[in-house]
Order: C-alpha cells, then structure tokens, then sequence
C-alpha cells in the first residue's frame, strides 16, 4: 500500500510515523514553494508540485516522481480544489473532495451544517457590521471564510466603536485585502469551553469516535487539550456523536475529521470543522489504544478500525515558539513529540503528551510543565 498526502507539514509527519510500522510506504506533495519540508525528511519521497500543472494540465511528471499509488490524502484543508480534481482522474482521494471543500469555506460549512440541523451560532454573510449588529447585537466576530486558520483574519467586535472601524476597514481596504473580499459576522457565543470530537469513517463505513477532548485556547491558537472532557452530560456527548455520524454518512467520508464546540450551559454549538487529523487529538498518540493517526491509515486501507478507548486521564500541551526540544521537561509519564521545523514565534514547533492514572495527577503534572 503507498499513499501520498498533500501537505509536508507536522501532521504528514505523524501520520506516516504511525503508518510505516503497518507497512505502509508514503510520499509527499509539497504544493506551497515556501513549505519547509524538514517535517517529513526521511519519511518517504517528497515531490514539488511544478508551477505549471495548471497550464499543460498534466500531472503525469508528478505521477511519475511519486510512483504507483493506491490513494492521496491531505493533512490540511487548503488545498487548491483544481489540483485535487486533476489529481483524481488518477487516483481516489481521501476524503473526498466534496468534503474537503465543504470544510475550506467559512459560509460552505455553515450551509452544510444547517443542512444537517446541526446548531451553529448565527451569522451573516458579507454585510456591514452595522447591519450583522442590529441583527445579532454584540459582541460579534468576524471570520474571513477562507483566509484564517488559528484566529488569523478575524476581528472581535466588543463595542459599536469596533463596528465602527471594522466598518471603516472594510471601505478603504476590501479591495486590497484578501481577507475582507469573503467573510462572515458571526454572534458571540459566551462559551464555558471548548471542546472536540475526533472520529473516523473507513472506507467500509465503519465509525469510531474518541472521547470527547476539552481545549484550552491562547490568542487564538490551541494551547492544550485534555481528554476525557470534564463534567459533561450525557446529552452533550450523544449529540456530538449523533452530529458527527450525520456528517460523515452525508459526505461518504473517509479518513479522521474534527469537529470543534461550544459548550454553554446544555447545549453544544459547532464552531468548526477539520477534514484532517487534529491537532485536539495528539493525546490519543499515548492516551488511546490506537491514535489518530493510525485509524486515519487504516480507514483510508479498508482495515478494521483500532480501538479508540482510553488508557488513562491524557493531556497534550503545545510547545509555541519553543527554541529547541525541552527534553529537561519530560517526566516518566510524559512523551515529546518535536516537528523538526525551523524555530519561528507563534509557530507550533512540537508537542508533549501525557497520561496520568486520573485526572488530579493529569492536573498536577501539566501545570508543572507551565
Ligand atoms: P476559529 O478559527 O473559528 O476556530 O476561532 C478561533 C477561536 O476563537 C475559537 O477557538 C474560540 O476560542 C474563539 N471563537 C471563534 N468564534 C467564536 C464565537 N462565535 N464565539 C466565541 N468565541 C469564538
């Protein structure tokens, strides 16, 4: 079996370190000349995406390059859609590719989630913040509904002063701002926190979900995770999975997808979807019998799925900015994972996992590591 995933980056790393072991061989599309590559050096074959492909529309060159392949995978969901069709017409991708678009536009995913009946904040698609305030009062936050990832290109509302100046924005910059160009105003939702749901759909059909991870964001981007979730209704959980399970038999998806929430009070709001493996459910890699990355190959392969049960209390905390590998701060139940990627601020450079026999010990531990 050789599959070949678009994207270089950390989570093509992890995904091949857990598919080898099965004996699995993978190659690499880099399609982004300023990717660093480093993630997945040794890991397999790295092929450039030639900068003409669009023009001669052919890919056989990268065929070639790559060797026999038995599917493509993606381990981001910006991922030009032409270049996924082109690669189609020789090869399945994984997940499909109506799924992935669904997942790369802001608005796309709000309509496939009121399709479903699945609860999402309200919004309102490309008007002033003037009108979204008399329609969904403030706080408000836009999203632009293709350029943001990790609270990029998104602007809190908090006061008619900021509606005022994103108003403003939007006049004298719409035109030379990508950003601007496709956006949604979305209500504020006064979340008590936040949580994922990973699971996976095989290419038989089969579904398995991890149990739910409770997320702690900082500026934006997710600090650490903690699973199982505390203090949950039982609700919550069968909603989330019954959302999830909507979600993957209407694609016919195959491979891992997130789904990130809002809890308040009862109720489960969806925030966002990810066609991808998560960076939410890095803990599984020591908290679970089998990890997100494996169930993602073995889906991809028609193999049953491993099992998604816990082991333990987990955590995982990211290593933001971090200069070099903190091995100093591992303990005997903690695990680092390091990317390989070179040192930039705010970049997700590497993660520690841990697993702990109950969830005061989790705390214990994690708050030493901070
Ligand atoms: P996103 O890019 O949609 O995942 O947003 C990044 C982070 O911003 C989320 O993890 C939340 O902490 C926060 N956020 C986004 N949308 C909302 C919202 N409608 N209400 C409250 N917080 C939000």
């Amino acid at each position: 079996m050789h599959i070949a995933i678009v994207g270089c980056g950390q989570l093509s790393r992890m995904l091949a370190l857990a598919g080898i072991p099965l004996g699995i061989k993978f190659s690499f599309i880099n399609d982004d000349d300023h990717q660093d590559t480093a993630c997945v050096d040794g890991l397999g074959t790295v092929v450039a995406l030639d900068e003409n492909w669009r023009n001669d529309s052919s890919l056989e060159p990268l065929y070639q390059a790559l060797g026999k392949l038995d599917c493509i995978t993606i381990e981001k969901e910006q991922v030009d859609s032409e270049l996924l069709v082109a690669l189609q017409a020789h090869v399945k991708i994984y997940p499909n590719i109506e799924a992935i678009k669904a997942c790369q536009h802001r608005l796309a995913e709000k309509k496939l989630l009121e399709n479903l009946s699945i609860a999402t904040a309200p919004y309102l698609h490309n008007v002033s913040a003037q009108l979204a305030m008399q329609k969904l009062n403030l706080p408000m936050v836009v999203k632009s509904c293709r350029e943001g990832y990790d609270g990029k290109n998104q602007w809190q509302l908090k006061t008619t002063k900021d509606v005022e100046d994103f108003d403003l924005l939007l006049r004298e910059s719409a035109n030379n701002n990508p950003a601007l160009e496709d956006y949604i105003v979305e209500a504020w939702v006064p979340f008590e926190k936040e949580v994922s749901l990973i699971s996976v759909r095989s290419v038989n059909g089969e579904i398995a979900h991890y149990p739910l991870t409770e997320n702690t964001h900082e500026s934006g981007i997710l600090k650490s995770s903690i699973a199982p979730a505390r203090q949950l209704t039982d609700r919550q959980t069968q909603l989330a999975q019954a959302y999830m399970e909507k979600l993957l038999t209407s694609l016919d998806y195959v491979g891992v997808l997130a789904m990130e929430c809002f809890i308040k009070g009862d109720e489960l709001v969806v925030n966002e979807l990810a066609p991808r493996v998560h960076n939410s459910g890095h803990w599984t890699q020591m908290g679970s019998v089998t990890c997100q990355f494996e169930n993602h190959v073995r889906a991809l392969c028609g193999q049953v799925l491993g099992s998604t049960e816990l082991l333990g209390s987990a955590g995982m905390v990211n290593l933001i900015g971090t200069d070099k590998p903190p091995l100093e701060a591992l303990s005997k139940s903690s695990k680092l994972y390091w990317y390989n990627k070179s040192v930039r601020p705010m970049r997700k450079l590497g993660h520690i996992n841990f697993l702990a026999a109950n969830q005061e010990s989790l705390d214990r531990q994690m708050n030493e590591l901070n």
